[in-house]
């Protein structure tokens, strides 16, 4: 047995699936899950000692690379001086102050540790200051696991939605309107049914956890206006989009401000850190100022800020975003050449430094399309990917991430790998 195959048995005893958050677990994929030892620029190395081309960068965290000295020297630093004190810091005020700076709709932010902390939290604030209840979500947008959120739509047009998880009680979810991602008209319906009730629409302007799939500007723009005309709160989910696709976010790209942003992955640069934040008139209805509470025992954690602080320095390095654009492209441009020259059913997108593998005839714009997608084909062809030491997301609807040490030779080592592998598909 492998390395891999007697950590994954052992690991299955003491913790449920064997791992510590489900898609690790190679559930959709089949086969073993890899242990990883360690990681260095785009590479990392799993506990049989084989070297894998890195293509999740932690889920995106990674865009400076693994191990990033400057990173890994920040945290060392500040470790020496103390891991934790309940009590505020000047890093905190220094995080704060350059997110404010590079997201110009965020006038005031407060520190987290997750993703699912910052949607939770900003979703309570968006009912709090609006005194509203009810809120709107797109299917396939994944928003961490706070109860309201992890829902489906309804049976019925524009009915609330049903859990999609056990556990979840339904009455958690009755305030949830769940409708089609890039659709206007039936956002346009819905504030039309439900006017002056809803307190806010929460959605990923780049949507990273049906696989990739991009928003139209119409769609967000229909979305700003509706707010705008009915009150209610518009909250972009830029947790995995945010410093990913742009150095101002999605909304930098769209040019669409949101009220409410929450941020997460990248700002943490791989320890946790996560952040919403957004208009102060809003913002002041947290606790201590207002009456919606909010709080963490590890919220500016002192490590994970100069982690965080570090990578947002690092990032705004003159042609970041260009080289990390352009290298990403570059792959997806290859994918799709090796593609339609073997005649093989699957098409690439990216944007900044994200992209999708979709095996589908068109790039998909909707979670309905993206689940026309060929998964046999997907998970066949991740495997002859991860055994050529190219390590894709173990998913078919997931996105792919690209870090800047993701140079043109490595770019060129994955679309070597991918010939071979797709012309065994073919
Ligand atoms: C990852 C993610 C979350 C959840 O973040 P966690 O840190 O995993 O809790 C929320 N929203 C989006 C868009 C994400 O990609």
């Amino acid at each position: 047995m492998s390395n891999n195959e007697l950590l994954f048995q052992r690991a299955q005893k003491t913790t449920p699936g064997g791992v510590n958050s489900p898609v690790r677990a190679f559930k959709s994929v089949g086969g073993t899950p890899r242990f990883i030892e360690r990681a260095q620029g785009p590479h990392f190395w799993d506990a049989d000692g084989k070297q894998y081309i890195d293509y999740i960068g932690s889920w995106g965290p990674a865009i400076l690379g693994h191990a990033h000295p400057q990173v890994i020297d920040a945290v060392q630093k500040a470790a020496a001086n103390g891991l934790s004190f309940g009590a505020p810091t000047e890093g905190e005020i220094l995080m704060a102050e350059e997110i404010c700076k590079l997201v110009p709709s965020i006038e005031q932010v407060r520190l987290v540790s997750s993703g699912t902390e910052a949607t939770m939290s900003a979703l309570r604030l968006a009912r709090g200051a609006t005194k509203r209840d009810k809120i709107i979500k797109f299917e396939g947008c994944y928003h961490g696991h706070a109860d309201a959120l992890l829902v489906k739509a309804g049976s019925g047009l524009l009915t609330f939605g049903n859990p999609t998880s056990a556990g979840v009680p339904e009455d958690f979810t009755k305030h949830t309107l769940v409708l089609d991602y890039n659709n206007c008209e039936q956002l346009q319906d819905a504030f039309a049914k439900y006017s002056d009730e809803i307190a806010c629409v929460i959605v990923e302007p780049v949507a990273g956890n049906m696989n990739l799939i991009k928003a139209s500007s119409d769609f967000l723009k229909t979305m700003r206006d509706l707010c705008d005309q009915h009150g209610s709160i518009l909250i972009f989910d830029e947790v995995m989009c945010g410093f990913r696709v742009a150095l101002g976010g999605a909304q930098s790209v769209y040019e669409i401000t949101p009220d409410l942003t929450a941020l997460g992955k990248v700002i943490g640069g791989g320890l946790p850190v996560a952040a919403f934040g957004g208009r102060a008139e809003i913002m002041k209805h947290l606790a201590p100022l207002g009456g919606v509470y909010q709080a963490g025992t590890l919220s500016g954690n002192p490590v994970a800020v100069a982690a965080g602080l570090t990578t947002l320095k690092l990032i705004q390095q003159a042609d970041f975003y260009e080289t990390l654009t352009s290298q990403t492209s570059k792959l997806t441009a290859g994918f799709n050449a090796i593609a339609s020259k073997l005649g093989v059913e699957m098409c690439a997108d990216s944007i900044g430094g994200m992209f999708g593998i979709y095996f589908t005839k068109t790039i998909p714009t909707s979670y309905a399309e993206m689940m026309q997608a060929n998964n046999a084909s997907f998970n066949k062809f991740f495997h002859f990917m991860l055994d050529a030491g190219v390590y894709l997301a173990p998913s078919a609807f997931e996105a792919g991430f690209v870090s800047i040490t993701h140079t043109d030779e490595i770019i060129q080592q994955t679309l070597t790998a991918a010939e071979i592998s797709l012309s065994q598909l073919a």
